[in-house]
């Protein structure tokens, strides 16, 4: 995910279908959501449970998209049960769970109310409904991993249905082969346009909620994007992918992955374009290439890893990396932004004192302004972004650029992302990164990763024939300031030259097979 903030949080969800593949055993568990009278926000939800002995327990998640709890349960008013028979006695056990004492096919009906824009939210308004299934559908923590069916009611004349699922079964409505896979399949539901992707080796379709300014322009830009990313991770891991954007002043901001799908949301072109790098690029860092913290998915409290500054920092040094070798920035551009997000880093005083693993595990307190400040934080995007830069040059000084960060990308996909398996955190990275660069990279994560020793910049970007140079503003408003300004060193070896290359077309010197 990806906020446009200047420094924020984030966090998705995922889905790893083997953890939960255990074949249903029970009928299928059915939704109904009524979008009548979408002025008033409500979304009207019945869930047909069946082949309950008994009494059947039920919770709202308490976050979802975002690293942050959320309650979802707040917005919940009404809960009701019943069964053939009639009512059914329905218990609060804590602030997210109800227990229902009853038998047979069980419907439970409630309101839950959502006005929000974005991809991080939902909203349901006379516009639109666009909502993220785990913010308003309720789950059985005992049967997670049933079939679901989900029908769409009472949806107000001249509104069309996108749906991020494969099994939609016909416009209304849509199937989910587990409560997971529902979670991590958002909805779109209003007057949108549809745009089928050309040029690109894929299935690609794109829902535009709004009116961008240059509608042709976006599309042969946002093929771009995806068929270089398609072919550095050597094709395409979905079936049917689904762009869903919202562009406009109070479209919201910011981008959300899913495992078929993005939400985006932003006002300009280059922030739709620059979202969509970021969020495509999800497709295998986080969505398929895993860290085993986040699985399986704990609805009800915060879930720790400390692996964010990988599966967001590196998918943000890949965003840049995708403009810049599809051709959508200069290296200007490039090396600009680079020296931005130095600046960034270093002036922040928790730069010092907490690495990237310590501020992944700290996201949860992204919610706090005090946690926001410079002296309190840093942020795993901006630090992890640049520990990309910098194993990627180093794996390239190792190997003589035979190799590069690519490589680790791919060999991951490998290993993990094609098999289902989740990495075990800083171990497997570790390891992956020490077989791409044919050299340990313990110290690295050591010093950089884990630790907080000052990042090498002059060392490192010598690899690459790039200067530093850091230049101090200082003004009575601001304080002083520190600009790092990134340049090409004329005088730079035939081998810095080869590296800074590599960086910027997205090549190595010779084909070298990945480790696998
Ligand atoms: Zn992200
Ligand atoms: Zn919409």
């Amino acid at each position: 995910m990806r906020f446009n903030l200047r420094f924020f949080p984030h966090a998705l969800f995922g889905v790893l279908l083997v953890l939960f593949a255990a074949p249903s055993s029970f009928a299928t568990i059915t939704y109904q959501i009524s979008l009548a009278h979408p002025e008033q926000h409500l979304f009207h939800v019945s869930m047909m449970i069946p082949s309950v002995e008994g009494s059947v327990t039920v919770q709202m998640p308490a976050w979802n998209a975002l690293y942050e709890i959320r309650d979802f349960a707040s917005r919940v008013r009404e809960v009701k049960a019943s069964n053939e028979s009639g009512p059914l006695p329905i218990e609060k056990l804590d602030k997210q769970t109800w227990r229902v004492t009853g038998k047979g096919t069980i419907t439970i009906q409630y309101d839950t109310f959502w006005d929000e824009p974005g991809p991080f939210a939902s909203q349901l308004n006379s516009e639109h409904a666009f909502f993220n299934p785990a913010m308003i559908l309720m789950y059985i923590p005992a049967r997670r991993a049933e079939d679901l069916h989900v029908d769409l009611t009472e949806i107000p004349n001249g509104w069309k249905v996108a749906t991020t699922q494969l099994k939609a079964d016909d416009e209304h409505s849509f199937a989910a082969r587990n409560y997971d896979e529902l979670a991590d399949s958002p909805v779109e539901i209003g007057a949108f346009a549809v745009i089928r992707l050309e040029n690109v080796p894929a299935a690609i379709r794109l829902i535009i909620h709004g009116k961008p300014e240059r509608p042709e322009i976006l599309k042969s830009k946002l093929e771009r994007i995806c068929d270089y990313e398609l072919s550095l991770m050597g094709g395409a891991p979905f079936e049917r992918y689904t762009f869903i954007f919202h562009v406009g002043e109070n479209a919201g901001s910011g981008g959300m992955e899913h495992a078929n799908a993005t939400a985006i949301a932003g006002r300009t072109e280059n922030m739709l374009l620059s979202l969509s790098a970021h969020e495509f690029f999800h497709l295998w860092n986080v969505k398929r290439v895993r860290p085993a913290s986040l699985e399986p998915v704990d609805y009800t409290k915060e879930q720790y890893t400390k692996s964010l500054w990988f599966a967001e920092g590196v998918t943000s040094t890949y965003e840049r990396y995708t403009l810049l070798r599809s051709g959508l920035w200069n290296k200007d551009m490039f090396y600009s932004a680079l020296g931005r997000q130095i600046g960034d880093l270093e002036s922040r005083a928790a730069n010092a004192w907490q690495s990237a693993e310590q501020s992944s595990l700290d996201t949860w307190f992204e919610k706090y302004s005090v946690y926001l400040q410079g002296d309190h934080s840093v942020s795993y995007y901006t630090k992890g972004a640049m520990l990309g830069v910098l194993l990627d040059l180093w794996i390239r000084e190792q190997t003589n650029d035979t190799r590069s960060l690519d490589d680790m990308m791919r060999a991951l996909n490998e290993q993990f992302g094609k098999t289902g398996k989740p990495y075990r955190d800083r171990e497997d990275l570790e390891a992956v990164c020490s077989q791409t660069a044919n050299h340990s990279c313990k110290e690295f994560f050591d010093n950089y990763v884990s630790g907080t020793k000052p990042f090498p910049y002059d060392e490192y970007f010598s690899f690459a024939g790039w200067k530093i140079r850091r230049v101090v503003h200082a003004s009575p408003q601001m304080g002083t300031q520190t600009a790092f300004e990134i340049s090409e060193d004329d005088a730079a070896s035939e081998k810095q030259k080869r590296i800074r290359a590599g960086i910027l077309t997205g090549t190595t010197e010779k084909a070298v097979a990945a480790p696998n």
